[in-house]
């Protein structure tokens, strides 16, 4: 299972596909991506394997800079594109990827039990959260942390929001890698999702919270205090 994001120049798709077959070593059943676009947030998911994704793509021709990609190894719900990441709350507004296991999500799905969940997958108790945040008013930011304050168990997860060009990401126990060259950012459970593209990475610890957008990204804790992470450069061969 594997996780890619990125912002920046250029468009997105392409690079989360190459970084989610780069991440084909993890093991999957199902693959997506969402992108964000004028109109919105484009979401595409199969599951199968990532030709297929591929294809429907093609078909649709998702575009936009800012997007996350997802490969998923089922643990709560069969794999179907259905349960295939990425998951969005009732309204569009917020899209996310996640590879781990939710532990709270049935206390949290009863909690939410006014919105029509699409999936049997933990994962979709978090675009709903999110949703819940947003209608009390909080901003993107704001209401991806809350969420994820809410959340506990293990895991990695990447979110976008309708109308902003960040990619919001954290973890805890699931490893997650953030990669960055002058005009580009990416996020991945690994270096190999985007090696091609850039050698400089950072090495994100439990609980850190990243906001990556098209100036750069900012690391915090969980109280939005800022942290200092080293960028290494990897010498692997791509
Ligand atoms: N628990 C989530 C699901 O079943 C994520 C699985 C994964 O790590 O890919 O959808």
């Amino acid at each position: 299972c594997g996780i890619t994001a990125r912002v920046g120049t250029g468009d997105a798709v392409d690079e989360l596909l190459s970084g989610l077959r780069n991440l084909e070593y993890r093991g999957y059943d199902s693959a997506g991506v969402a992108t964000v676009t004028p109109d919105g947030l484009d979401v595409i998911k199969r599951s199968g394997e990532i030709d297929e994704l591929c294809e429907a793509v093609e078909a649709t021709a998702v575009r936009g800079a800012t997007g996350i990609g997802h490969t998923r190894w089922s643990t709560h719900g069969p794999p179907t594109d259905a349960n295939a990441h990425p998951h969005t709350d009732c309204l569009g507004q917020v899209a996310v990827v996640h590879n781990g296991i939710i532990d709270n999500y049935t206390e949290l799905k009863d909690e939410l039990s006014t919105h029509d969940f699409t999936s049997d997958t933990d994962t979709e108790v978090v675009p709903h959260l999110i949703e819940e945040l947003l209608s009390a008013g909080y901003p993107p930011e704001e209401a991806f942390r809350r969420a994820v304050d809410r959340i506990s168990g293990s895991y990695a997860i990447a979110a976008v929001f309708e109308g902003s060009d960040a990619v919001y990401g954290t973890r805890s126990g699931s490893p997650l890698v953030l990669g960055r060259s002058s005009d580009r950012c990416y996020l991945a459970s690994d270096v190999p999702a985007f090696l091609e593209y850039t050698d400089e990475v950072v090495y994100l610890q439990d609980d850190d919270v990243v906001v990556m957008d098209p100036d750069g990204y900012d690391i915090t804790d969980t109280d939005g205090v800022a942290v200092q992470r080293e960028v290494e450069t990897v010498d692997w061969d791509p």
